[in-house]
């Protein structure tokens, strides 16, 4: 006897029973069965489906996770576990910056529906102020922080959360579950963008949580209502890129610790932003708490913001988009495409001035890399 060593990539959107008994049977599940393995309680892909399956519970395994889903993109992953656990009355407490789309959900979305978010400031005691005055739902944080690469306690934030009563919740993309694992921290939910570094090749779209039975079971209820459950060949593509993610994660994390420390000494750059240089001030947390700083840094280049964009425009081999984690390296100036729409006073907070660069590193050799910053900045 022999089985493929991949999954097979089940295409179909409905599951057919031997029996009526049976098909009875598997529609009176008001609520998921976690089995793994047999689909034995497969009904319809919306639900659930073999193949998102398979790569859910690789996710959960690689974020010592109990169960974990999929969901169509990031912001669908998001937008479902933070519906699946408020109502209307609700607050969440936030990191001070978060990627664009979730600042937009909670500001814009969430806000219709009475669910207010409110930032926290970096000072610690601050947060714990806020938190204990608001008792929010859920506090929801990302670390490292785009574009700026600030660290924030995991322990210390998860057991704050609960103190009060909130669910803690971090979107783990810019780390994956190669270099940080939240719920060991205590974390009750973790997200992901796997359009990012677990797919890694720039061509998939998707999304994940994990989390324990618990958490994950209403979210999966949330998943078959709202229909954000991903496509089972974009479950493969994932899949299949996630089985690389600790060797490019590696890789990539070590360059981007080449590259920073050759931006630190260069006259052009004022400073440098990545957790895994000794001076920067998430250092000491970071190397607690991640396994590797990361592939992503970010550096304020010596110049207006014409001349970043300049800068940015002399380079070969990184590429001008808006994502980050894969193979290609990627360059972006913050101030005039994530945080565009974020109003300027924000951006001056979060420190996103005209002349921050950020980068995503990804396969391409270190020197490579240096060669190309080195010809493209200019006193
Ligand atoms: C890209 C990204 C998202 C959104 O993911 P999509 O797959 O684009 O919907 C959420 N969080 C972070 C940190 C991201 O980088």
């Amino acid at each position: 006897m022999s089985h493929p060593i991949n999954p097979p990539i089940y295409w179909s959107s409905i599951f057919m029973f031997d029996t009526s008994e049976d098909l009875i049977q598997a529609a009176a599940q008001a609520r998921r069965r976690f089995v793994d393995g047999e689909t034995a309680s497969d009904l319809y892909t919306r639900w659930d489906n073999p193949t998102v399956r398979y790569l859910e519970q690789s996710l959960a395994t690689l974020e010592h996770a109990e169960e974990a889903l999929a969901f169509g993109s990031g912001m669908a992953a998001i937008a479902t576990a933070c519906m699946a656990f408020v109502t209307s009355g609700d607050c969440i407490v936030t990191s001070p910056a978060l990627y664009g789309g979730t600042t937009e959900f909670f500001g814009s979305f969430l806000s219709r529906f009475g669910v207010e978010a409110l930032a926290m400031e970096k000072d610690f005691s601050k947060a714990q102020a806020l938190i204990a005055e608001r008792k929010p739902r859920i506090v929801y944080i990302e670390s490292p922080t785009n574009p700026t690469l600030e660290i924030f306690p995991l322990r210390e934030l998860a057991s704050l959360a609960h103190e009060h009563g909130a669910l803690a919740f971090i979107d783990n993309t810019f780390a994956t579950p190669a270099l940080q694992n939240p719920l060991d921290y205590g974390f009750d939910l973790v997200i992901h963008s796997a359009t990012k570094a677990l797919g890694g090749h720039h061509d998939v779209m998707g999304g994940l949580v994990a989390g324990k039975r618990p958490i994950v079971d209403p979210i999966w209820q949330t998943r078959k209502l709202l229909g954000g459950i991903l496509d089972p060949l974009a479950a493969y593509m994932i899949y299949r890129g996630m089985q690389t993610l600790e060797v490019r994660m590696t890789r990539q994390s070590e360059t981007a610790l080449g590259l920073a420390r050759f931006l630190e000494t260069h006259p052009c750059v004022e400073q440098v932003h990545y957790p895994g240089l000794e001076n920067d001030p998430g250092y000491p947390i970071a190397s607690v708490q991640m396994k590797k700083p990361g592939s992503m840094l970010s550096f304020l280049y010596r110049g207006t913001g014409k001349e970043t964009a300049a800068m940015i425009d002399r380079l070969h081999h990184f590429h001008r988009a808006g994502s980050l984690g894969g193979v290609t390296s990627l360059v972006t100036q913050p101030a005039t495409t994530s945080h565009l729409h974020v109003p300027p006073e924000t951006r001056r907070r979060l420190g996103i001035t005209d002349n921050l660069v950020r980068l995503s590193i990804g396969l391409e050799p270190l020197n490579v890399l240096v060669d190309d910053l080195n010809q493209a900045m200019r006193l």
